[in-house]
């Protein structure tokens, strides 16, 4: 007896999302052929390519292709391949384990939903979000079996498991080299779209919609019956085989293309946007990319992976080429095929590549104005990219220069003037008041922190729209920007705001030098008082209804980008800021009446630095000591009860 059989358990979230396939959560059963067919050929690729690079590796690449097989009275449907196979630890830690950050997510978000709502099912549209690859395979059979040898190696291994908690393995001395997975099936169910799995049209039904374009051939053995009658048995390749992207424009129907996307990207929802390109001459290059509907669960993490792939002459060459697309644009999936390079290309040399570097150029261009098309043309499209993706595209304007007005051009803000959708910057200068210099914006957290803040009031007042910028990487770039088609912009939270126009400037003038000359001495005393935390106090054109705020110098840099530095472990210093004050608020005014009568009192130095704590407070800004605020605080409250 073989006594090297073990059983292991699967790891906690891979049995979660067995659990899932097994319970049939997807109502498209048919899929789980498309994720078998799509691992065989990507196995195909690498040991196409290893054998490629590595001239010792014992291997034989002339016949690669993917075989399915049934056998109608076991219930049984087999796809084998002749590929890379997989080691006894590739196939514990690919088949045991999830190793897709993404994934494990994904389960969260459904626990969560659950939690919420028991009585809602997980919705397809959740599912959807990505692939589940060789798990799918439990949708339809009770068992499965993988017996699997990797490319140079002796021996194989045989992994079985029914989708419960657990899974066999062991060695096996005669497996041949590449992957076979046999799926022993469940009985069909019609009602339950679950469909006889070994009925040779559905299999072909099956290949040719979602697996046509697979570059290697799909093989089956099929029943021929002659003119006479007679039934002999013959293989036949079912798919075509076409590289999609060498196919003419019109000759690819739109399903072609989405069937393409799902293969390469393992995400189950349709494209938004579907791009080809085509270079002739010297350096010749074909691309077919897409921009998906929604942003994956990986997005902002790093050893994300998938995003473009190149291809030389039709041969894979790598996932996930970075050469390629920046990463501003990680989100864009597709393949690029290259006449001209080597097979044996490296990462290294593709950095270098001139050729490739005026490609990158090309294909960002492209898909710039591949987004802007979007938004001329079909708007709601243009606003689901920019709610998935813009906060990616943002990073663009920290680091592609050269792209910076392009992509200006196609993002959009959320904005004063309307508190539910965003607004182009187009958008913005055509509401532009007469006189109008400035695009305003502030920065902050949240939009309600924002139009809470004192910053705000004025320009509330007076009418003037205000973008509101609330991600991360906004105070990064808004400042280095600039300008958009000649309009600065112009923070409302920094420098003096001057919003009148002559007419208001002329009559507020006299009343201003009065204010000026009465606040003098306090203005001076308070810049004093607060001096380890504020550069200057001064009165303020921007507040109309809170006593205080606190504002930036033109040049400065903004309290959240000091933090961010921090927190990346850069030295700052810190950056004093200036205290505004309303001259019109009856606490401003109080204070300036106890200032002219009792300017010894220790009292009014508490009152300073809770005017100043407010501000702080209000802009949703973090006291330095919040602990003595609270003291001084409640010790003033007491006595005034
Ligand atoms: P995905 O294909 O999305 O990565 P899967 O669960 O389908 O997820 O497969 C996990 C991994 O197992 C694959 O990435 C691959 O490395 C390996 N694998 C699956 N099928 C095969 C196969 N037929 N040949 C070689 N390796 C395979």
């Amino acid at each position: 007896m073989d006594t090297q059989v073990e059983t292991l358990e699967f790891e906690a979230e891979a049995r979660q999302l067995l659990q899932l396939m097994v319970h049939s959560i997807y109502s498209n059963k048919d899929t789980f052929l498309r994720e078998l067919i799509s691992n065989a050929s990507d196995a195909l690729d690498k040991v196409r390519l290893e054998a490629f690079r590595d001239k010792d590796l014992d291997v034989d690449t002339s016949d690669l292709h993917i075989d399915i097989e049934v056998d109608k009275a076991q219930r049984t449907l087999t796809v084998r391949d002749n590929g890379i196979g997989m080691s006894r630890n590739e196939v514990v830690q690919l088949i045991g384990t999830i190793a897709k950050s993404g994934t494990v997510e994904f389960l969260h978000k459904l626990k969560d939903l659950k939690g919420k709502d028991a009585a809602a099912a997980p919705s397809s549209e959740l599912i959807g979000q990505f692939g589940v690859g060789f798990y799918s395979t439990f949708m339809v059979a009770d068992k499965v079996t993988l017996v699997t040898r990797r490319a140079g190696e002796n021996r194989g291994v045989r992994w079985e498991s029914s989708g419960a908690g657990t899974y066999t393995i062991e060695p096996v001395d005669d497996a041949p080299q590449g992957t076979a997975v046999t799926l022993h099936l469940k009985p069909e169910d019609k009602e339950d779209q679950l469909f006889d799995y070994t009925d040779e049209w559905k299999i072909r039904e099956i290949v040719k919609r979602y697996s046509d374009f697979i570059a290697w051939p799909i093989r089956m053995e099929v029943e021929r019956r002659d003119s006479d009658g007679n039934v002999t048995r013959e293989t036949e390749t079912l798919n075509s085989m076409k590289a999609l992207w060498a196919r003419p424009k019109d000759s690819v129907a739109e399903d072609e293309y989405k069937e393409f996307y799902k293969h390469i990207s393992h995400d189950w929802t349709d494209p938004l946007e579907i791009i080809r390109m085509q270079a002739e001459g010297t350096f010749e290059y074909q691309a077919l990319l897409f921009i998906p509907s929604r942003a994956p669960f990986d997005l902002f993490m790093r050893n994300r992976k998938r995003g473009v792939q190149l291809y030389v002459k039709r041969v894979f060459i790598m996932d996930d080429c970075e050469e390629l697309m920046p990463e501003y644009l990680r989100f864009v999936k597709g393949v690029v095929d290259a006449q001209d390079l080597s097979l044996n290309v490296s990462r290294e040399m593709l950095q270098q590549d001139r050729q490739i570097q005026l490609m990158r150029r090309r294909l960002v261009k492209k898909v710039l104005s591949t987004v802007k098309d979007m938004m001329t043309n079909n708007r709601d499209r243009y606003e689901t990219f920019w709610k998935e993706f813009g906060r990616v595209v943002k990073e663009g304007l920290v680091n592609d220069l050269e792209n910076r007005d392009s992509i200006l051009e196609i993002a959009s803000f959320e904005s004063t003037s309307d508190p539910e959708k965003p607004t182009t910057l187009r958008q913005y200068l055509e509401r532009m008041k007469d006189g109008q210099q400035h695009i305003y914006y502030m920065t902050g957290e949240s939009r309600a922190i924002i139009e809470s803040s004192p910053h705000m009031e004025a320009f509330r007042a007076k009418g003037f729209e205000v973008l509101l910028l609330t991600d991360p990487v906004d105070e990064v770039w808004v400042e280095p920007a600039g300008e958009f088609d000649g309009k600065r912009f112009q923070s409302i939270a920094k420098g003096q705001v001057d919003l009148d126009t002559e007419e208001e400037k002329k009559a507020a003038e006299a009343q201003r030098d009065q204010q000026q000359k009465d606040f003098a001495d306090l203005l001076a005393w308070m810049t004093n008082t607060l001096e380890t935390e504020v550069k200057e106090v001064r009165l303020s054109s921007r507040l109309t209804s809170s006593a205080a705020c606190i504002v930036g110098d033109a040049h400065d840099i903004s309290p959240t980008l000091e933090k961010m530095y921090r927190a990346m472990g850069q030295d700052m210093p810190h950056t004093k800021r200036i205290l505004e004050l309303n001259p019109t608020h009856p606490l401003v005014t109080s204070l300036q009446k106890a200032f002219d009568e009792r300017k010894d009192d220790p009292g009014l130095a508490e009152t300073a630095e809770l005017i100043y704590g407010m501000a702080l407070l209000a802009e949703g800004g973090e006291l330095s000591d919040p602990s003595r605020f609270i003291r001084v605080l409640s010790d003033r409250l007491a006595r005034s009860l």
